[in-house]
């Protein structure tokens, strides 16, 4: 059985808790790897190292740390293929998933070469007699990111590219589920030129988090997860004076207007609600179609799509649709909600739950399944599923649709499709949800754009990537300088003068 590691000071090294989480191949149900799950001293040891490492990361200049940048996303490209082999093996989901997983971190690293750039300050020449005021941004020191199972290559990169590109130490506490690909993000930033002890790895659970938030020195944390998690974690890294920003679960409704092209309605559904297995926090997870003969055009659209969907393990090539969940817990908890969904009386249109694969009996495989007639009461309405299940809720008006994902605790995602602008841009315009899709059914914004939902999907007052990012790894000072020759004008320092 192999035994993974932590990655600290530039080195992998055993977990010497004594503490151990078991990682699985999703789609055969084995056990093949044991993830150490950190103590609290593990945890201080990977932040001491990181403070000493850190000042002298600082002060190199940003167009050197943005050739690091530069070399790594080299290094993701050549490696590409095996960091998709690594991540499918422990997440489960298709290869060109899985590589479309590093491809959407790699962006951000390419985003992150314009460092120089962002961290630009600014400057007021004069803004009195022989005053000058500039503004730098400077890096927060030792950073920290908790991380999910479902996106183990993109999220992490999402937050060390531009907290290291900024100047910053970075601890990363990738999901225990499949620690194997943040691993070796790891060792290919340090082939990178990065010096040792500016990204390390921590594995863990509840306890390496606690010790996280809880460590003085570590001024930032970053969170996705659920929201659950991204609650307790904001309130608890805030209560200890750190900036934090938590990126929590979501139920992404997509609204199809009678006008809509219902082939590219029902196509988009099937991309975004059934991808990944439904392991995504933009999947849609409700279709709102408005009125009942939009709603019935819609099923006979989708059933025959959802029937055809081809589900297996990643090996099987690339005309596999989607792959296992991620654990048996996961798998069970979503065949438990599809059961409250049929007692609470919606209609299973498409029933998955019989899905067996021969030779695959014992892998985390869920079938397909669609619900027509739920109403907003049910509990498969109310929580987030995460698994191959779309809801279809029935709209009388455009304004029930649109009241239906406005009235929803959770804001990550949503989507019209319409052919009708003005509908379009009310709908932008009004819906209180971070990333907005128009005729788009998963509105992932690119990597010099922001990311990040509103309500329940989000604590915090800065998004990921873009320039959002920068501003949350850097602190703004201002410096406000008088020059002698200034004094002898206007003799001692004159206020009025600046008037
Ligand atoms: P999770 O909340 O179970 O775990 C996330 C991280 O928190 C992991 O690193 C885990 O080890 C840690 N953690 C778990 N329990 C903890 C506890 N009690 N105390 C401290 N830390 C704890 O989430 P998950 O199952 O790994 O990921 C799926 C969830 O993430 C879904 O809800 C999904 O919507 C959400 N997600 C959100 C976004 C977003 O940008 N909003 C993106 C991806 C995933």
């Amino acid at each position: 059985m192999q035994e993974l590691t932590h990655y600290m000071n530039g080195e992998h090294v055993k977990g010497v808790s004594g503490r151990f989480s078991d990682v699985f191949n999703p789609a055969t149900g084995e056990v093949q790897a044991q993830c150490p799950l950190a103590s609290t001293d593990e945890v201080a040891k990977a932040v001491e190292i990181a403070a000493a490492a850190q000042p002298a990361w600082a002060a190199v200049n940003p167009q050197r740390r943005a050739r690091v940048m530069m070399k790594f996303v080299d290094l993701l490209n050549r490696d590409m293929d095996k960091l998709a082999e690594a991540l499918s093996r422990e997440h489960g989901k298709t290869l060109p998933d899985a590589a479309g997983d590093v491809q959407r971190g790699l962006e951000v690293v390419e985003y992150c070469i314009g460092a120089p750039q962002m961290l630009k300050g600014e400057f007021t020449d004069s803004a009195g007699p022989g005053i000058d005021m500039y503004s730098m941004r400077q890096p927060l020191g030792v950073t920290a990111g908790i991380t999910p199972f479902n996106f183990p290559a993109m999220i992490p990169m999402w937050m060390f590219a531009p907290a290291i590109a900024c100047g910053n130490a970075f601890i990363l506490k990738p999901s225990e589920r499949d620690p194997s690909v943040p691993l070796m993000l790891a060792e290919l930033m340090e082939e990178a030129g990065l010096p040792k002890g500016i990204l390390q790895v921590v594995n863990g659970d509840k306890e390496a988090v606690d010790a996280l938030l809880d460590n003085p020195i570590v001024q930032s944390i970053g969170f996705v997860g659920s929201t659950p998690i991204a609650e307790y974690i904001y309130s608890r890294g805030c209560a200890n004076g750190k900036r934090v920003q938590c990126f929590g679960g979501a139920k992404n409704h997509m609204i199809i207007m009678p006008d809509a092209d219902m082939d590219q309605a029902a196509d988009a559904l099937v991309g975004a609600g059934y991808g990944a297995a439904g392991e995504r926090c933009m999947a849609v997870s409700v279709a709102v179609p408005v009125g009942d003969e939009t709603a019935d055009r819609l099923i006979e659209k989708l059933v025959p799509r959802i029937e055809a969907l081809k589900v297996g393990p990643y090996t099987a090539g690339n005309d596999v649709d989607y792959g296992p969940v991620v654990t048996q817990a996961a798998q069970q908890n979503i065949l438990r909600l599809v059961q409250t969904g049929v007692d609470q009386g919606a209609e299973l249109v498409v029933d998955g739950r019989d899905f067996s694969l021969q030779g695959y009996e014992d892998g985390f495989f869920v079938g397909p399944h669609l619900f027509d007639r739920v109403t907003p009461d049910m509990d498969i309405y109310k929580q987030e599923i995460f698994g191959p299940v779309l809801s279809t809720v029935r709209a009388g008006s455009y304004e029930e649709a649109i009241g239906l994902a406005i009235d929803h605790e959770y804001g990550n995602g949503t989507a019209i499709y319409t052919r009708d602008g003005d509908t379009a841009r009310d709908f932008a315009n009004r819906i209180n949800i971070g990333m907005v899709g128009i005729n788009v059914p998963i509105p992932v914004p690119l990597a010099y754009h922001t990311f990040g939902g509103w309500k329940k999907s989000a604590f915090g007052d800065l998004n990921q990537h873009g320039p959002d990012a920068f501003k949350f790894y850097t602190r703004t000072k201002t410096i406000t300088s008088r020059w002698p020759s200034g004094i002898k004008e206007g003799g001692e320092f004159n206020f009025k003068a600046m008037d």
